[in-house]
């Protein structure tokens, strides 16, 4: 089997960490080979990197040219937009209208960043003195991106697209579960015009490949998208470091229905939120509140709904939802369907593998609801990253806001409700970065995304997103008034 090389200074290498392979999580079969980074391929590439930001002047080009390059990347991704929901498919099992959205997604982050990057100016502010004082943006140096494997081309363009228009260079650390998209990208900018160093795609695992990333001393800047807990550990690094870090994190979303919604619009909507993608998404609504004279009829309506869901082969067009992405993470989530049921958890739908014998060889797993947990079990309180939804009951607005704040994540949150004025006074109380009513999962890349407590430090997307990768330097020029 041939090994695929990671992208150093725009060229392939075949490192010295241990290979490793690509596993298509819906058969089981290994897609393909890859080559893995040691610290001494860190070091050679971050050097390559820094010395790309030096040599090209990247930084130096003017904001329409760094921008005209963006939109050529944005045109790559779309002439390879097949190809590139493929990579995804294979290796995280996505259904392809979702892989496709996803490509999309990710070349619209690139015409967005190009169009921020050519509009966004300085400041003059304002004089105190005999002098002119003006705020600019610039670059913070070789930025470490690393990625997980839930939504792997997404991910990487919202920290590629701004830190290049920002005037970083870049080297992005994948997921070795979804390794191919962010090389696949490489390829496109170095064919765009981006110069050859600025983008670098370091495949490997955390341990061996984005510790050395994250501890070495060139390495500027972390933007970290995974885990809370590997979150913590890249934070510490960083704390000794003294570099920015920033960090978009788990969640336990809850997901509220007031009496009063409109129940139906409710239920597609929470069956998205918690199925689409198998519940890997960091916004999965797992957590669902339901005011207690409409709870029956809130559950009756979502067991019709996980039941009617068709579990299939990704590539098959009836496929409503696909395999987890690995059999080791559905493994992680039958712990935790285990877990409640010992907790004294009630499955009302789901709860196991597909009888259907064509998907045994996958790592499947059925759209899975839960009822009667206290708020307190396991299954309630922490992330499980799967089709699993945790039905709870509340009977106001004070015990609402109690059991939805009470898990120490905070990165989004669904409210229903026919009363705007409470849905309103109900969003602002609740811990999380994102608040939707009556809808859910709505995502724009001009508006910032992020979360509060265990969720992650910072936000991502809108104008702010450059930002992130800009230290602002201010200067002051004597003997000037304006
Ligand atoms: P992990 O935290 O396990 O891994 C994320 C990335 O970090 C991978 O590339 C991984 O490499 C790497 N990594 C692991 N350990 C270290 C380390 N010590 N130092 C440096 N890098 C390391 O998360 P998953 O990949 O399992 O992704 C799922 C998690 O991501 C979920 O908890 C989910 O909530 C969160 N997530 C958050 C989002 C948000 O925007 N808030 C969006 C999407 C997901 P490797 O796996 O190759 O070892």
């Amino acid at each position: 089997m041939s090994r695929t090389g990671f992208f150093v200074g725009g060229e392939r290498v075949q490192g010295s960490g241990q290979p490793f392979a690509s596993v298509n999580p819906a058969t089981g079969e290994t897609n393909y080979e890859l080559a893995a980074a040691g610290a001494g391929d860190v070091a050679h590439c971050v050097a390559i990197a820094k010395e790309a930001l030096a040599r090209s002047q990247w930084c130096g080009l003017r904001p329409p040219e760094r921008a005209r390059i963006l939109g050529a990347i944005a045109d790559g991704i779309v002439a390879r937009s097949e190809d590139l929901a493929m990579i995804q498919l294979r290796e995280n099992g996505k259904v392809l209208a979702e892989c496709r959205a996803q490509v999309a997604s990710a070349a619209a982050t690139f015409r967005y960043y190009a169009a921020v990057c050519e509009t966004a100016g300085a400041e003059v502010t304002p004089s105190r003195g005999d002098y002119l004082s003006m705020t600019s943006y610039e670059p913070i140096g070789v930025v470490a991106a690393i990625t997980p494997w839930n939504s792997p081309l997404t991910m990487e363009a919202q920290k590629i697209a701004p830190a290049l228009a920002g005037g970083n260079a870049v080297i992005v650390k994948p997921s070795e579960v979804t390794p191919s998209g962010a090389l696949a990208v490489a390829e496109i900018a170095l064919a765009a015009g981006l110069p050859a160093g600025i983008l670098n795609v370091l495949t490997g695992t955390g341990v061996e490949t984005g510790i050395p990333l994250v501890s070495h001393p060139d390495v500027r800047m972390v933007s970290f998208t995974g885990g809370t807990e590997t979150g913590r550990s890249i934070a510490k690094i960083a704390a000794e470091r003294l570099i920015p870090v920033a960090l978009e994190l788990g969640g336990k979303s809850p997901h509220i229905i007031f009496e009063d919604a409109d129940l139906e619009r409710a239920a597609a909507a929470v069956q998205d939120g918690i199925f689409e993608g198998s519940g890997q998404s960091c916004v999965a609504g797992s957590r669902l509140f339901v005011q207690r004279p409409v709870l029956q009829r809130m559950i009756e309506l979502m067991r019709a709904r996980a039941e009617a869901i068709a579990v299939g082969m990704p590539l098959d067009p009836g496929s409503k939802m696909g395999p987890l992405a690995s059999f080791r993470h559905r493994e992680h989530v039958e712990r935790f369907v285990h877990s409640a049921r010992a907790e004294g958890g009630e499955i009302l739908a789901g709860g196991g593998r597909p009888s259907d014998a064509g998907l045994a060889k996958g790592a499947f797993y059925m759209p899975t609801l839960i009822g009667g947990l206290d708020p307190s079990a396991h299954a309630c309180r922490e992330e499980i990253f799967g089709p699993v939804l945790c039905i709870l009951a509340f009977d106001d607005e004070e015990d609402l806001v109690a059991q939805a704040n009470g898990t120490a994540y905070g990165l989004a949150a669904g409210i229903w409700s026919l009363d705007v004025t409470r849905a309103l006074r109900v969003a602002r109380r609740l811990e999380a970065g994102t608040v939707w009513i009556n809808t859910y999962k709505q995502l724009s890349i001009a508006t910032p995304f992020g979360g509060y407590k265990d969720s992650g430090i910072g936000r991502e997307k809108g104008v702010g997103g450059m930002r992130l990768y800009q230290q602002i330097k201010s200067i002051y020029l004597g003997g000037v008034r304006l």
